[in-house]
């Protein structure tokens, strides 16, 4: 691993799909994006696991020289061909639901030593499981669930580990929906009660203080209000040693953000640097391990959604771009006013003009851009909508009876299929329509 990171230049640290040269289409490593969309079917996604690899690495290298552990944050990918990949290069997990634990369980059963569970509405069914399956440990987000987190590991005589999940009140930059550190937000405990709650959970014998954890937000760009916020963990982390409370473990969250811009000199490298060494100054001298929990900056780079362009009309003024791709496979642009380079696979000479590149899905919303500067693009043409290995797939949808798409994961020289495209059969199957009798 350290060899394809020392050796792979910033630029495909960065994004994996490139040109070769000036005239070649995109492509990925060895693989032409147009013979995948052939072979596959539009709308694609698709995924380089030579880049996912390095950015592990990129996270791992740099923590070397602390105890530490990348728990992946599942819910930004979750398909189980990724999980098992990152499963085998040491990666434990970050979970928000059974679901996402069973996901683990079903490709990687030993990684459940490696599980953190994180949410702020754990049932008890979910912490069940998750007590079964012997996690790590819980990101406890209210004294409720630590309650409940008790009182489950007591029916089963089995001792629950736990860290709080303290809200640091850092404010850190980002769109609204995706902040979470500031006390006015619903996630996490406020770090002022949390030395009293971890004091009153030292008497029941079933809970056992493993960490304490934080997580401020996503797509955060400056590392400093991670810096900030590892300092509150670790001045809590000092009063409970002097409560007689050791804590094994912090854990810095996920939220380290990526530059969805191609014209930045975005290096990851650097960043993942910039973002460790804030949180080792924050620890220094504290005999802790580290848990990270990255989500994005693992994945999103590493993936395109590749859709064909179905019409070109104008409307007026505007020039609309119809792809065969929409919303529901796609939904951040709508859901974020999220920006995603899109490039064409093959680019048409002549010079680029301002379109909307839409879906066919009966909203407003159903855009990927708008006024956007691209190339000529023509009826049958593919595009690549670029850093879509995140909160891409798993927000996709039904909706409009859209069967979701394939994935496609990439590495080295082999292409494999990692889910197939769904079928109109696939929506319609959980559905029960024979209601003549109850009428
Ligand atoms: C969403 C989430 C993450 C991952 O966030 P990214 O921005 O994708 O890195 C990590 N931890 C928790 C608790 C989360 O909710």
């Amino acid at each position: 691993m350290s060899k394809s990171v020392s050796h792979s230049s910033s630029k495909s640290l960065s994004r994996p799909f490139q040109y070769p040269s000036a005239a070649a289409p995109l492509s990925c490593g060895p693989h032409s994006l147009a013979d995948l969309a052939v072979q596959y079917g539009t709308p694609l996604y698709v995924y380089s696991a030579d880049q996912i690899l390095e950015r592990l690495a990129l996270f791992q290298q740099s923590l070397a020289a602390r105890p530490h552990l990348v728990c992946y944050a599942v819910k930004a990918n979750s398909s189980l061909a990724i999980l098992k990949l990152l499963a085998a290069h040491g990666a434990g997990f970050d979970i928000v639901s059974g679901g996402e634990l069973q996901r683990v369980l079903t490709v990687a059963p030993e990684a459940a030593a490696r599980v953190v569970f994180s949410g702020v509405g754990k049932t008890a069914s979910e912490i069940d499981l998750a007590l079964e399956a012997n996690i790590l440990a819980f990101n406890v987000e209210s004294e409720s669930e630590l309650a409940l987190l008790a009182s489950r590991a007591a029916k089963r005589k089995r001792k629950a580990r736990f860290a709080l999940r303290v809200n640091p009140d850092v404010f850190a930059e980002t769109h609204p929906y995706i902040s979470t550190g500031l006390r006015e937000h619903k996630f996490g405990i406020d770090i002022r009660q949390a030395r009293s709650i971890y004091n009153e959970a030292a008497a029941n014998r079933w809970l056992s203080a493993h960490g304490v954890s934080v997580h401020i937000g996503s797509q955060i760009r400056s590392a400093d209000p991670f810096g900030a916020a590892m300092q509150r963990v670790a001045r809590l982390v000092q009063q409970l040693a002097g409560d007689g409370i050791r804590i094994k473990s912090v854990d810095a969250g996920g939220g380290l953000g990526i530059d969805y811009h191609a014209a930045s000199n975005f290096d990851p490298q650097a960043k993942v640097l910039e973002y460790t060494s804030a949180l080792e100054a924050a620890l220094t001298g504290l005999d802790v391990q580290l848990l990270l929990e990255p989500g994005r900056f693992l994945v999103a780079q590493a993936g395109a959604l590749l859709a064909r362009v179905l019409y070109v009309k104008r409307n007026g003024k505007k020039t609309f771009v119809v792809t065969d791709a929409a919303t529901n496979d796609l939904i951040r642009p709508a859901l974020y006013q999220a920006f995603h380079e899109i490039v064409p696979v093959s680019p048409r000479p002549g010079r680029a003009s301002a379109v909307d590149v839409v879906g066919p899905v009966c909203e407003t919303g159903d855009f990927f851009a708008r006024d956007r500067k691209l190339k000529p693009l023509e009826p049958g043409d593919l595009v690549a909508i670029l850093d879509a290995g995140a909160y891409g797939m798993v927000q996709s949808s039904n909706y409009n009876t859209r069967p979701r798409p394939a994935e496609v994961l990439l590495h080295g020289d082999k292409a494999t299929l990692i889910r197939r495209r769904e079928t109109i059969a696939d929506l319609l199957a959980p559905e029960l329509h024979d209601v003549t009798n109850r009428y």
